[in-house]
């Protein structure tokens, strides 16, 4: 069992391993009663957009693929109040509502999902994240487009400062000739690396992967997008190995398969470094959401306030070892920030819009989910009070939003569950042998 190594202080945050171990043990039973709120384990989404990037979508048509639907739309409606009067994307016009499409300058994602004629609900516990059997070219082809948007174009604005169009993503087309170089010889590697991996060649494939991340290594919104992703992509894994379906028995079963897991996580120390990082960025979202509380009602009750208060609460004490969002777009000039921002936010959409190219019901109702939730991480992280123009405040945050970002969490905390769970396997293996 390789042990994670330690992220470094300028990606934000440091010694966190062992810290998030102890806290994970601590808030584990108040994230747990959350996600199986009535308010939290309603989630609204399109289930069935298609995907906007090619044409043909195979879909999966494996039970372990299939998601439940309410039925009674209206019945989950009144699960929670949200009393947000700006929340909603519906205007009264003459008496009648009329749903308009509001795009918020500092979103991360699509956030108008919910408010969309053909959204569902799905009670999120009725339908959990686990080997679903998903996989082969079809699941490879959307990981290959998810690591091709970590891809920028920061010096931007140092070339042409006047250039606005710098304030889209950029196509291919319009990329330097050294961009395109690079981005081949990226790709290059990455396809290598997935040979070594197929063949099982670890050491290299771990080589490799150094020389990898060296050449990405070039700024620290970069790392932070290949972070990002990657921890997603090994959480995952890990929630999959977790609940794998055994179906070698009498009886089909769900259960843990540990070399799985070391396959997919457990070999690679950043993947493993990558699930802690990204739970050290969401926890602080929801510590900075702390901050505000006071300005959401949930439901009636509103005991979800306080089980978000125990997490807070417990956490507080370790905030300043958890991630500094403050040392990211933190350039001298404020135009670079902005552009890179946009580059950062532009991608990240690709990103979320790529979920509904994902051909199994399952996995792409939790795609939807997690990239909403690291949406929303980021937009309270980098948007919430900002002095610039485009700041939102609390009051516009989706009821899918919170509800995607809590459950994000829980996803990260139990794949740190699941990590010590593997590796006290591991040891007994080893022991054993
Ligand atoms: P893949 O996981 O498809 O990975 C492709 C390549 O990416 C690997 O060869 C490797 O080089 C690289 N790679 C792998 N992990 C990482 C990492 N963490 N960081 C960086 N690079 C990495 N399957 C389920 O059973 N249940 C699910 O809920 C589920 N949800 C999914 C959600 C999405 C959005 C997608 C795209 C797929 C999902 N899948 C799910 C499929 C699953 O993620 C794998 O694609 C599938 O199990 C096949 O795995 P693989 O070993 O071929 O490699």
């Amino acid at each position: 069992f390789i042990n994670p190594h330690q992220c470094t202080v300028d990606d934000g945050c440091d010694d966190t391993f062992s810290t998030i171990d102890s806290v994970n043990q601590q808030i584990r039973p108040s994230v747990v009663s959350l996600v199986n709120s009535d308010f939290f384990k309603y989630f609204k989404l399109q289930l069935y957009k298609s995907c906007p990037f090619w044409p043909e979508n195979p879909m999966c048509f494996s039970p372990s693929c299939a998601v439940e639907i309410e039925d009674d739309n209206k019945l989950a409606d009144d699960y929670g109040i949200f009393n947000n009067s700006e929340n909603n994307d519906e205007e009264k016009e003459g008496g009648s509502k009329k749903t308009t499409l509001v795009e918020y300058n500092c979103d991360y994602c699509n956030t108008s999902e919910e408010s969309q004629d053909d959204a569902v609900y799905v009670d999120l516990t009725l339908n959990p994240e686990r080997f679903s059997g998903y996989g082969g070219e079809e699941a490879g082809r959307i990981w290959s487009a998810i690591y091709q948007e970590n891809c920028f174009n920061k010096p931007k604005s140092e070339e042409n400062p006047d250039n606005n169009d710098a304030l889209s993503s950029s196509s291919s087309d319009d990329q330097s000739p050294v961009l395109r170089f690079n981005n081949k010889y990226f790709n290059i590697l990455a396809s290598w690396s997935n040979r070594l991996q197929k063949n099982k060649n670890i050491d290299n494939y771990q080589l490799l992967n150094t020389l990898m991340n060296q050449e990405e290594d070039k700024c620290i919104e970069k790392r932070v997008f290949y972070r990002l992703v990657s921890g997603m992509h090994a959480s995952i894994g890990t929630h999959l190995s977790f609940q794998w379906l055994n179906t070698n028995k009498k009886h089909a079963k769900f259960e843990p398969n540990l070399d799985l897991w070391m396959q997919r996580v457990g070999y690679f120390s950043d993947r493993l470094s990558n699930i802690y990082f990204n739970y050290s960025l969401v926890l602080k979202a929801i510590l900075k959401l702390g901050d505000y509380l006071n300005q959401i009602q949930f439901s009636e009750a509103n005991i979800e306030k306080d089980l978000i208060n125990n997490i807070v609460d417990s956490v507080r004490p370790y905030e300043n070892s958890i991630f500094n969002e403050s040392l990211l777009f933190n350039y001298e000039d404020d135009l670079s920030n902005q552009l890179l921002k946009n580059e950062f936010k532009a991608n990240f959409k690709n990103v979320s819009s790529l979920m509904d190219c994902v051909g199994c019901e399952r996995c792409r109702l939790w795609g939807k989910v997690q990239t909403l939730g690291y949406g929303t991480s980021l937009k309270i992280l980098f948007e919430l009070n900002d002095k610039t123009e485009d700041t939102f405040d609390l009051k516009s945050l989706k009821r899918s939003e919170i509800v995607a970002l809590i459950n994000t969490f829980d996803r990260l905390s139990k794949s740190v569950e699941i990590i010590n769970y593997f590796r006290n396997e591991w040891k007994q293996t080893e022991e054993g042998l």
